[in-house]
């Protein structure tokens, strides 16, 4: 976490503990410091602080937005086959329309008018902001563009969780009728998620019950963890272009340091098309898992873009939605890096990896 965020919302653990939703002086000065967060939210992200939902993550304000779009209009939900599985997996069991990806991962546009002009029930389509697996951008402009045109009354969501720290979600927000983020993506707690609904309810809550955000999700709110959502969001809505021009140079020098010592590393994305905390690769002649392995003996936290499922190596759904062969999809490689990352963290990961990689090649 951000140690600002920390700082922010030590009180509300200990003397200020109240319940937000109480009568009595000490729910009100919760209540008051959930509103003060939500007017810093509001503001970052350039909507109504009547328009931000607080949930308890980002996977919540997904299911929210898809869920409650078809349960209250009917119809089906559409998005990109490159989603997050909090998207896809609704999206999937909801029985809607998954749109192909091109080779960057952002979502086809040609295929997403063609399936609009197709379908006449549309409810909801969401199309995510920057990828989470490779970090690829997508031009929502160019996605709203489309679904204004041949689905004008489709709500259009985007998961902006992996965007907080790269885009200006000022200019995103007015593209989209619903958008997502978690806390704990931008410095904040982990466990708390935002949904923006802009333009009033358009959407059925997921949880209802005690009738806490205005109706929108039931259950007491976590107050400090909402304070230290919006102060760590303002901390890297300040810091962002810095951060952005400070990392860029790192993750490429991370991508071509790796390049220059080894055979067959493959940028996924190029770096244009991607943001700047974004490395990753996949490289030939590995398996992930086993990479990942003798990294994590080496103090070098990265994953894999790849998932264990009954046993066998599935490579990511995204990678294989973007046309990258199986064999080298299992030798995927994610890095990230973010505002405690160094220059100095880099050459010791190049220094952890470049062997680690020489030692499975050898087997
Ligand atoms: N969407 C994207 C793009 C993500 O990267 C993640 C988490 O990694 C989520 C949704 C889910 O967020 P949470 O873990 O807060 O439920």
């Amino acid at each position: 976490m951000r140690p600002e965020a920390i700082e922010a919302m030590m009180p509300y653990l200990a003397e200020q503990y109240a319940n937000p939703s109480g009568s009595h002086r000490f729910a009100r000065r919760a209540r008051q410091a959930i509103d003060e967060a939500r007017d810093g939210v509001a503001s970052v992200l350039g909507c109504q602080p009547g328009e931000v939902v607080f949930t308890g993550c980002g996977t919540e304000s997904d299911n929210m937005a898809i869920a409650g779009a078809v349960s209250r209009r009917g119809g089906h939900a559409v998005c990109s086959g490159a989603e997050h599985p909090a998207v896809l997996e609704v999206v999937e069991h909801l029985g809607g329309r998954v749109v192909g990806v091109d080779v960057a991962g952002t979502v086809e546009l040609d295929e997403l008018a063609d399936v609009l002009a197709s379908e006449p029930d549309v409810a909801i389509v969401s199309v995510m902001a920057v990828n989470n697996e490779v970090g690829s951008i997508t031009d929502l402009a160019a996605v709203a563009k489309v679904v204004r045109r041949h689905s004008p009354s489709a709500l259009l969501h985007t998961d902006a969780v992996q965007a907080a720290c790269w885009l200006d979600l000022r200019q995103v927000t007015p593209l989209v009728d619903l958008m997502s983020l978690s806390a704990h993506k931008f410095g904040g707690l982990k466990g708390v998620g935002i949904l923006v609904e802009r333009g009033g309810p358009q959407i059925d809550p997921l949880i209802i019950g005690g009738g806490q955000e205005r109706e929108r999700r039931s259950g007491t709110q976590n107050t400090a963890g909402i304070v230290a959502a919006a102060v760590a969001l303002e901390c890297s809505d300040r810091e962002r272009d810095a951060e952005a021009l400070r990392l860029r140079p790192l993750s490429e020098a991370l991508v071509l340091g790796l390049q220059s010592q080894l055979d067959g590393v493959i940028e996924t994305v190029a770096p244009d098309r991607k943001v700047a905390g974004s490395a990753h690769v996949c490289i030939a002649g590995v398996e992930s898992e086993a990479l990942l392995y003798l990294l994590d003996e080496g103090n070098i936290a990265a994953s894999a873009a790849s998932a264990c499922a009954s046993g066998a190596m599935e490579p990511s759904h995204v990678l294989a939605a973007m046309g990258i062969q199986r064999d080298l999809a299992v030798g995927a490689l994610r890095m990230s890096l973010g505002y405690p990352t160094t220059e100095a963290d880099i050459g010791r990961a190049i220094e952890v990896i470049v062997p680690a990689v020489r030692r499975l090649r050898s087997r």
